[in-house]
């Protein structure tokens, strides 16, 4: 076998490869058929403000990069409109109807967390986080070796402004490489970075503060001037205000993703990484007359996320898969990927579409998980029916003809409303049949703290971003 036909590769890439004549032996297979594996976890980050989404702003050229050597999957809609549920249904596999609820329950002890799998599988595990919404009393640090929250130290005041290094990009990029520079092992490590840039306060560092012009207004991109803000209370020039800031955040994330790239890559460790970007949910901007997350809306302004894969040796480079993916498909894939079996999840692995193999359509549902029968959706490859308990934000929405969806066309296409509705109404009842009481709830100090974070009204379990 020449040197160009050694790989580091899942099974699926070694029959494949085999098939070609360019089997490794059993001996190589063994020592080299799963790779490293690194999550870039960003908060808050709409897939319409990255570059390789179609943004007009530079905003993302190191995760352009990624995709073009990489996969991206075009439509990753997410099944919920906030941290924790969200996050839990990236990191199991499964729908969001048996996750937190709200800032006072956390992920049960026996759901099996992506860090739990990979390290079943031979893997050690290490997460940073730089946000208090996947600390470690939300039961997030389930399954890894090493768990570190960016802001476990800080005071109060900070984690509350989330004003400060601990918060920022760079310091988890720092703290992530510095764990791998420590480790001695000869297992694959699957790493998960939590970054939070996107999310508000909207203050980009200076460097990247790049898009915001003179403004004399009182909307700062503070978490203070943010709460509580509707539509009337905005002028375009705020509102322009805000999408800048925004995207001076997301471009100084994305200057940490070009920081973590160069690490691998001094290293030497990046050929054999299979490096992931993926969201938790977008942000509204007056889309639909809110802003923020976590409010009664599950349209694509906050659904819609990026995931990207990168992996050099065991993906091919400028795939692009357009077909609808839930992230419910995200950790299944990657397993599939990495060469274990999936089951026991609710999500399915797409990694046929990444190799060009048709897979039939699969809907996406989503609930804000928080208060399950307030507002709840279903996402199909052409349409979405978006239902509101009050009714205010019921509609049916055509993909291809309204892309901003915002046309409810339910009077002129009133069978595929009332089928759509009953898809919708079909699966919220199954999920409520498996729901379980919340696993536990955070201690007295804990929920104080959250009260005190804005996070948690006193007496209530109202969320409030
Ligand atoms: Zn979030």
């Amino acid at each position: 076998m020449s040197p160009r036909c050694l790989i580091v590769g899942a099974p699926w890439i070694v029959a494949a490869l085999a098939a070609s004549g360019c089997a490794p032996t059993t001996t190589e297979l063994e020592a080299q058929a799963r790779p490293h594996v690194v999550i870039w976890l960003v908060d808050t980050l709409r897939a319409d403000h990255l570059g390789c989404y179609g943004y007009e702003r530079p905003t993302s050229p190191h995760l352009d990069a990624l995709a073009r050597n990489g996969v991206r999957f075009a439509n990753l809609h997410v099944h919920a409109n906030w941290t924790m549920p969200s996050v839990a249904s990236l990191l199991s596999g499964m729908a969001p109807d048996i996750y937190p609820e709200s800032w006072t329950t956390r992920v049960p002890d026996d759901l099996a967390l992506a860090a739990e799998r990979f390290g079943e599988g031979g893997y050690e595990t290490a997460g940073f986080t730089a946000t208090v919404a996947t600390a470690a009393f939300f039961g997030f640090d389930q399954g890894y070796d090493t768990y570190v929250e960016l802001d476990g130290e800080l005071s109060l005041s900070e984690r509350k402004m989330r004003a400060g290094r601990a918060f920022d990009a760079d310091t988890l990029v720092e703290a992530g490489l510095e764990w791998l520079d420590a480790r001695d092992d000869e297992r694959p490590f699957f790493l998960t970075l939590h970054s939070i840039d996107p999310h508000a306060p909207y203050a980009p560092p200076a460097e990247f503060d790049r898009w915001t012009k003179s403004y004399d207004g009182t909307i700062d991109g503070s978490v203070a001037s943010l709460r509580g803000l509707a539509a009337r209370d905005i002028t375009p020039r705020d509102r322009a205000h805000l999408l800048a800031l925004y995207d001076g955040e997301v471009a100084f994330n994305d200057h940490a993703l070009g920081m973590l790239v160069a690490g691998l890559e001094a290293r030497g460790i990046a050929e054999q990484t299979l490096l992931v970007v993926v969201s938790d949910h977008g942000e509204e901007f007056g889309d639909r007359g809110g802003y923020g997350h976590a409010h009664r809306n599950l349209h694509r302004e906050l659904t819609h996320v990026p995931w990207v894969l990168h992996w050099p040796v065991g993906l091919a480079p400028d795939v692009v898969v357009e077909q609808l993916v839930g992230g419910m498909d995200v950790l299944p894939t990657l397993l599939d990927a990495c060469g274990f079996e999936v089951d026991g999840m609710d999500g399915r692995s797409v990694l046929d579409l990444v190799r060009g193999t048709s897979m039939s359509p699969a809907d996406v549902y989503a609930f804000r998980a928080k208060q399950p029968g307030d507002i709840a959706a279903v996402r199909t490859d052409t349409h979405l029916y978006h239902w509101d308990e009050r009714g205010q934000r019921t509609g049916l929405f055509d993909l291809a003809a309204d892309t901003d969806e915002h046309r409810d066309m339910r009077t002129g296409a009133p069978a595929l409303a009332t089928q759509l509705d009953t898809r919708l109404t079909t699966w919220l009842g199954e999920r409520a049949a498996r729901r379980r009481p919340p696993a536990a709830t955070p201690d007295g100090a804990t929920r104080e703290a959250l009260i005190d974070l804005g996070y948690l009204e006193d007496g209530s379990t109202k969320t409030r971003r």
